[in-house]
């Protein structure tokens, strides 16, 4: 447990940051030892920081927000940090810039040749439904999904029949063949308790997919780091997360696609026909948390607070212009991007 005191409020926006009772203990393996403080969580300023478990390599912010904190984190603050996110004007700009559909085709390639009208897929965290879309176009019939941003959910599923429930514990247990999770397990609290929803709502057999952030190849800087990311993966943390729970890890690795997935880590699950028991999370070989720490150490985490202009600089902008225009031009960045980068083809609206 690090020994020094959280850095007291610096801002308005972070009284908005009520943060939870520091337990000390990891968020993965929940060991108490070990756990190394990284820097100040400094994007936000929530008064959180990153840490680093010398049992199991797991990297994750720590303290957490109370739970009703959390709940006005995504109501309230989100947007306005991530002004990209929020569809302005024109909805279909909005999904081109932003490749949903493109990057849903991709996704879908990876697990066609599991799919059959009959197949039961649920997807965990479906956003604005482009995945959702794209598996009724393979003819898939059998759509479940969970996304607690209710407004935004069928903007692109239009008249596709999906069964919205709470989340995986709201299903029968064996009861589905595929289940997905884009981007979703880094934002999540407990991330052992999501493993083990998804093997028990599996049939045996039953495959899972899960993306998310890469932490060995996506953290370059300190912005890198926000309070809506809890874990920041890497391949191996993630596995671990998932033998745990009873999973047999099939593939978990870099994206293979590359290209806009690059900085991701793909993961695919299979569920025995008899899992063993959940168990705890195996403890990292130390090889392993040497070149974790010699890659944080890279990134200069406490100038980070005093010298980002470019936070600053996107405040301003949202609070002169609006989350909606500033979002615009960040997305219009982004697909330029892509579009140098040779992948602008698959940013057509379909
Ligand atoms: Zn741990």
């Amino acid at each position: 447990m690090p020994e020094a005191a959280l850095p007291a409020p610096r801002s308005k926006i972070q009284t908005a940051f009520r943060l939870a009772q520091d337990h000390g203990t990891c968020r993965l393996c929940g060991a108490g030892e070990g756990q190394r403080a990284i820097g100040p969580e400094s994007y936000a300023g929530s008064g959180q920081e990153l840490r680093r478990c010398g049992r199991c390599a797991a990297v994750y912010l720590a303290p957490d927000f109370q739970p009703a904190a959390l709940e006005a984190f995504y109501a309230e603050q989100y947007r306005r940090l991530f002004p990209s996110e929020t569809p302005w004007r024109s909805e279909e700009r909005f999904f081109a810039w932003r490749g949903d559909r493109a990057v849903a085709r991709m996704r879908l390639a990876r697990i066609a040749a599991l799919l059959s009208p009959q197949t039961r897929v649920f997807e965990v965290g479906s956003g604005f439904g482009a995945f959702l879309e794209a598996l009724a176009k393979a003819g898939v019939t059998h759509l479940q999904a969970s996304e607690p941003d209710i407004a935004n959910r069928s903007c692109l599923i239009g008249d596709i029949r999906v069964a919205f429930c709470a989340g995986l514990s709201a299903v029968p247990p064996a009861s589905l063949d595929v289940i997905v999770a884009f981007h979703v397990l880094e934002h999540l609290p407990a991330p052992r308790t999501f493993m083990t929803e998804a093997l028990t709502a599996l049939k045996p057999g039953g495959r899972a997919f899960i993306e998310v952030p890469n932490l060995m190849s996506g953290l370059r800087t300190a912005d890198y780091v926000h309070p809506a990311h809890l874990t920041y993966f890497t391949p191996q943390t993630l596995s671990r997360l998932a033998r745990a729970a009873g999973f047999r890890p099939l593939f978990c690795g870099p994206h293979p696609d590359g290209g806009p997935l690059a900085d991701n880590i793909w993961l695919e699950l299979e569920r025995p026909e008899a899992p063993a028991p959940p168990m705890g999370v195996e403890a990292a070989p130390q090889a392993e948390i040497d070149a974790l720490d010699t890659r944080l150490e890279r990134v200069d985490w406490e100038t980070a607070l005093h010298r980002n202009w470019r936070r600053w600089a996107k405040a301003v902008a949202v609070r002169l212009l609006g989350t909606g225009a500033v979002g615009e031009w960040q997305r219009w960045r982004q697909w330029r991007r892509l579009r140098q980068a040779g992948w602008a083809e698959h940013h057509a609206v379909s």
